[in-house]
């Protein structure tokens, strides 16, 4: 496969990509294969990927068992609709879902896309309130410096700065936001994280339907890693209040921040979670809202009788026989001693960018590392400077990041924290 000058210049001219100008839009690198940790240029270029395609594919690219369950599903059928319709599929991955997680999260509701689990988790808190007689819970609680996805109620979770809020602010509903954490994950607990929290809970209680969080890491909204009392308490709250708590582990799932799942760092259990990304191993979107009977079965008291969702591509069975096998690898549990290393590596290798005048923070829990310097990176220039060094960094604002595959090698991810820490130092 290759991608011609005219090719490059028909994407630049017609096709969007992720947050981009059609305008002033940056360079595209054109990616014609990938395979284990290494994206492959249209020139022959090799890139050690440091970005997993945005924590999604942690067993790499071109996976032979990924591989064969897509070729196997695809010569039975590639999708049938989920209505009236069950598959082998839908039922391995959902009873893998189900054994994973906690105990009492046993209903699943399985999702096109991340933005969609949250939209699918916030409409069962809203249902599940309006079964209850208690129209007044409709209004969601969460922190700042949180993402949850590009959808509208997603978007009106995420951060009220960085996030679009300014942008769509007629539009958005307005949901309460508690100044976020800011004990770190390894440092010393403060008491007084808590008190704009516990101020909203106290105050609103009686309009909240549910608190949304990402579990201990924050994702795209700033890449911050919070002490487990936040955590523990947020789930405090949430009952003393009877309030529902959602755990969005859209990013931080199946083993990235080195428990399967980021609530367990703090040993809670939500009521609802949001999984998505790398269920697939990065292979295809699909995602899944997981509940418990209880709550599953009041949603289903209303008027309607039913949980009012139900996608076109819902269950898709490609994406489900995919997502069944990568969690069956998962379930081997390579990943603890793969997700240990790399986080040794990443701690060893990334501290030597402390020393930097430019650099803020150096910040790593499991396999994911995060640099953050003094001001914003420029993209464009910083994009080529990783490029030139064979790696694949996509940064953004101040935070340069590594999450890279599960498998990658001591030698890999060398030399991308290598990268890193050149660029740190000055890429231009
Ligand atoms: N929640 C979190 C925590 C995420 O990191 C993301 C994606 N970055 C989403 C939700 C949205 O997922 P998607 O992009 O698949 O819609």
């Amino acid at each position: 496969m290759t991608i011609t000058a005219a090719d490059l210049q028909f994407d630049r001219e017609h096709i969007w990509h992720p947050y981009t100008s059609l305008i002033n839009p940056l360079p595209c690198y054109p990616v014609v294969s990938a395979d284990g940790c290494e994206l492959t240029l249209s020139d022959g270029r090799q890139l050690v990927d440091g970005m997993s395609s945005w924590w999604a594919a942690i067993h790499g690219y071109n996976n032979a068992r990924l591989n064969q369950a897509a070729k196997d599903q695809i010569d039975q059928m590639a999708h049938v609709m989920f209505g009236g319709i069950t598959h082998p599929s839908a039922i391995a991955l959902s009873r893998q879902l189900v054994d994973m997680t906690a105990l009492s999260l046993d209903r699943v509701f399985l999702a096109d896309s991340g933005s969609v689990a949250v939209e699918v988790a916030i409409k069962m808190a809203l249902q599940y309130w309006v079964a209850k007689g208690q129209q007044n819970k409709c209004r969601l609680l969460t922190v700042e410096n949180g993402y949850h996805g590009d959808t509208f109620a997603a978007m009106s979770v995420c951060d009220p700065v960085n996030g679009m809020h300014e942008l769509f602010s007629g539009v958005l509903s307005k949901q309460l936001f508690a100044a976020a954490p800011q004990s770190r994950y390894d440092g010393q607990w403060h008491e007084s994280d808590l008190d704009s929290l516990t101020q909203l809970f106290e105050r609103h209680h009686n309009e909240v339907a549910a608190m949304i969080i990402e579990p201990i890491v924050q994702g795209a909204g700033g890449m911050r890693i919070y002490h487990p009392n936040y955590l523990k308490a947020v789930r405090q709250l949430c009952d003393q209040y009877d309030v529902l708590l959602i755990c969005d582990e859209i990013a931080t799932g199946f083993g990235r921040t080195g428990k399967l799942f980021g609530y367990q760092h703090a040993d809670i259990i939500p009521d609802i979670l949001c999984l998505g990304k790398a269920i697939t191993g990065g292979y295809m979107t699909l995602a899944a809202t997981l509940t418990s009977q209880a709550i599953g079965e009041e949603i289903c008291r209303t008027k309607a009788g039913v949980f009012m969702h139900g996608p076109t591509f819902m269950a898709n069975p490609l994406a489900c026989a995919v997502a069944a096998q990568s969690l069956k690898i998962i379930n081997e549990n390579h990943w603890v001693a793969q997700v240990g290393a790399i986080e040794q590596q990443l701690k060893t290798e990334l501290a030597l960018c402390l020393e930097l005048p430019n650099v803020v923070d150096v910040r790593v829990l499991g396999a994911i590392g995060v640099v953050e310097l003094d001001s914003a990176v420029d993209m464009a220039a910083i994009q080529q400077y990783f490029v030139e060094q064979g790696v694949w960094i996509r940064p953004f604002g101040k935070l340069i990041y590594l999450m890279p595959p599960f498998i990658i090698t001591p030698a890999q991810l060398s030399k991308l924290t290598n990268a890193v820490l050149s660029a740190a130092k000055g890429y231009k």
